[in-house]
């Protein structure tokens, strides 16, 4: 089990794949033009040239907002791709590795959904990566699909990021406080992967391992919470800003309108995957941090 085809190769945790997997075998990277999830000709020859032992499928439609009028395309990217990735795994014998989200679920109550709970998509992406994982899961391929949330990385582009410029340019901040959730790097993504294909392999049955796991970093804030700890920690970096920490306001959902609905409730529960693999997922802040001595050095840590 040593050939491994990334697909999305450039994306946020496709990047970060790169890095963790290149231990594990030899790795064909593909990005949208090698590896194009509109084009179902083109994948079943690159597959059927490579015939990989993994299929890690990194790529997606991501503009939730913009899925809400493009439904069509962010359905062929994030279901009928999808489908079509496992029934080539499948014919292979190869395993599929795919990534969905917490906007499967439509965010009542404020405990952390399990992944055995009911999905109730609020958007339309969620829609579409819903339809995929059903899409997996009827092929019969042998697959380990992460559910995971509000993904960030050094490279990409990302809520943090984005505070970052808007705390440069403004002196104060309205922020949603009413959405919870765990920030949660590619990094983390991309090495909880490697560790679980590792395990794979020394395991003496590796197809009771096929299935349905969450991941996400530990811990939970709002995206307010998250905004003030990014502009707090880069403040103490030493990066000039006009915003504080304090003049990040709070706002509700109703106050910042936006095309796609999201879920209040973001929580995953992440209890399947560590009791099954026996690995601990840091507190969300860990990798923030990580990322922000990255992007801004360490003048000041
Ligand atoms: P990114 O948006 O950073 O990367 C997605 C990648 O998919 C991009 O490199 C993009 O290529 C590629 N892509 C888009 N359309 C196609 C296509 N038709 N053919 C081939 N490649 C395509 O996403 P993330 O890394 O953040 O997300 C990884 C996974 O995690 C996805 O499955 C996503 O749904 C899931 N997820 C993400 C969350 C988030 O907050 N970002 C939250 C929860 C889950 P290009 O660079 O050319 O545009």
């Amino acid at each position: 089990m040593n050939d491994i085809l990334i697909l999305g190769g450039n994306g946020q945790v496709g990047w970060e794949l790169q890095r963790a997997l290149a231990p594990l075998g030899r790795l064909t990277i593909c990005d949208r033009q090698r590896g194009n999830l509109e084009d179902l000709d083109g994948l079943r020859k690159l597959v059927e040239s490579e015939r990989p032992a993994i299929i890690v499928n990194a790529a997606a439609y991501t503009a939730v907002d913009k899925a809400e009028t493009d439904f069509e395309r962010a359905q062929r990217v994030n279901a009928q791709a999808v489908g079509h990735l496992a029934s080539l795994a499948g014919e292979l014998g190869a395993w599929l590795v795919h990534y969905s989200t917490d906007y499967v679920f439509d965010g009542e109550g404020e405990q952390p959904f399990r992944e055995e709970d009911l999905p109730a998509p609020l958007n339309a992406y969620g829609r579409t990566k819903l339809a995929g994982e059903q899409a997996i899961r009827e092929s019969g391929c042998r697959h380990l699909i992460f559910r995971t949330s509000w993904v960030y990385a050094a490279r990409g582009t990302n809520f943090a990021k984005t505070m970052l410029r808007l705390a440069a340019d403004r002196e104060e901040l309205r922020i949603v406080a009413d959405q919870i959730g765990a920030p949660t790097s590619a990094d983390l993504i991309a090495d909880i992967t490697a560790q679980v294909l590792g395990q794979l392999r020394n395991h003496p049955q590796p197809d009771s391992l096929s299935g349905l796991y969450h991941l996400t970093a530990s811990g939970e804030t709002s995206w307010h919470g998250y905004a003030r700890f990014v502009i707090a920690q880069a403040q103490r970096l030493g990066l000039p800003l006009r915003t504080t920490p304090e003049r990040v306001l709070p706002i509700m959902t109703h106050e910042y309108p936006l095309p796609a609905p999201r879920p209040a409730n973001s929580r995953l529960d992440t209890t399947h995957l560590r009791e099954t693999f026996g690995l601990t997922l840091p507190d969300w802040q860990f990798h923030v941090q990580r990322m922000l001595v990255e992007l801004i050095g360490e003048k000041a840590a």
